[in-house]
């Protein structure tokens, strides 16, 4: 077993309101109290609604973090709709995605905005959670490797050895993503040791070794041991199933070291 501390985030995506929101917070705080010192536990709520989720949080005995599920990688200026790095920071956010599939393949970013904001965030000081994966055709033409391999060197590019404490991978294949198929824990496995391995050869074994890559892609109570139990992952990002208090909290429970 790694010494790696398993990482599980929830990412709210667009959804909840001003008092769901707060209710789920209030919900994940009381179901994953006991969890919450072996596990590394972040929700990632809708931007309008982070002070509010932050505030539920600070008000609780509790380590659960906050996150932002996009930023723009440049300081302020006219650019309208997008937040900064210090304008989370200002929400007490210490996480922010980047690169979910859903920016990618809706929203229509590249590889290149992906590592820019990659690189914006790191540079604040914040938690990346670096978001790659294949589509199921790149997956049908055997692309799988390649395509992660890219989204990874890319992603990472100028990224420097220390940034890397502050860099979870988020392996979520593109198919798996709110489809309910997950991928089986040997394929989530072997796109984890791949994963690994480039980051051997792009850092070190040490970064490679400390480094917590995590699977999404339709993660459930009945799925997440099955998945968590796999050597190379590290935890879990999710997406439906942290909308429901019992199965986030439940997954979060497969999480920690047993
Ligand atoms: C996600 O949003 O990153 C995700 C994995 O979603 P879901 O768990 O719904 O597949």
């Amino acid at each position: 077993m790694s010494d790696r501390k398993p990482y599980v985030g929830g990412n709210w995506k667009m959804n909840t309101s001003v008092d769901t929101s707060s209710s789920l917070a209030r919900g994940v705080v009381d179901a994953c109290e006991s969890a919450q010192g072996s596990v590394d536990i972040v929700v990632f709520p809708p931007a309008p609604y982070l002070i509010g989720v932050k505030s539920i949080l600070r008000s609780r005995p509790t380590s659960i973090a906050t996150g932002a599920q996009d930023l723009y990688f440049e300081a302020d200026g006219a650019f309208t709709g997008e937040i900064s790095v210090a304008m989370v920071k200002d929400c007490g956010c210490g996480h922010a995605l980047a690169g979910h599939s859903e920016r990618r393949h809706v929203i229509g970013e590249s590889d290149e905005l992906v590592n820019a904001k990659v690189r914006a965030t790191l540079e604040g000081g914040l938690t990346c959670v670096l978001c790659i994966g294949e589509t199921l055709e790149e997956r049908e033409a055997g692309e799988t490797n390649a395509v992660n391999e890219r989204q990874l060197r890319t992603g990472l590019a100028d990224v420097g050895l220390r940034q890397m404490d502050k860099v979870v991978i988020a392996y979520e294949p593109v198919w798996a993503i709110g489809t309910g198929k997950t991928a089986s824990p040997e394929d989530a496995q072997a796109a984890h040791a791949f994963i690994r391995g480039l980051l051997a050869e792009m850092f070190s074994d040490e970064v490679a070794q400390r480094t917590r890559i995590i699977y999404g892609g339709s993660v459930k109570p009945s799925n997440a041991a099955a998945l968590f139990g796999q050597p190379d992952i590290d935890g879990g990002l999710i997406g439906g199933a942290s909308l429901k208090v019992e199965d986030f909290a439940a997954i979060v429970k497969a999480a920690a070291p047993h």
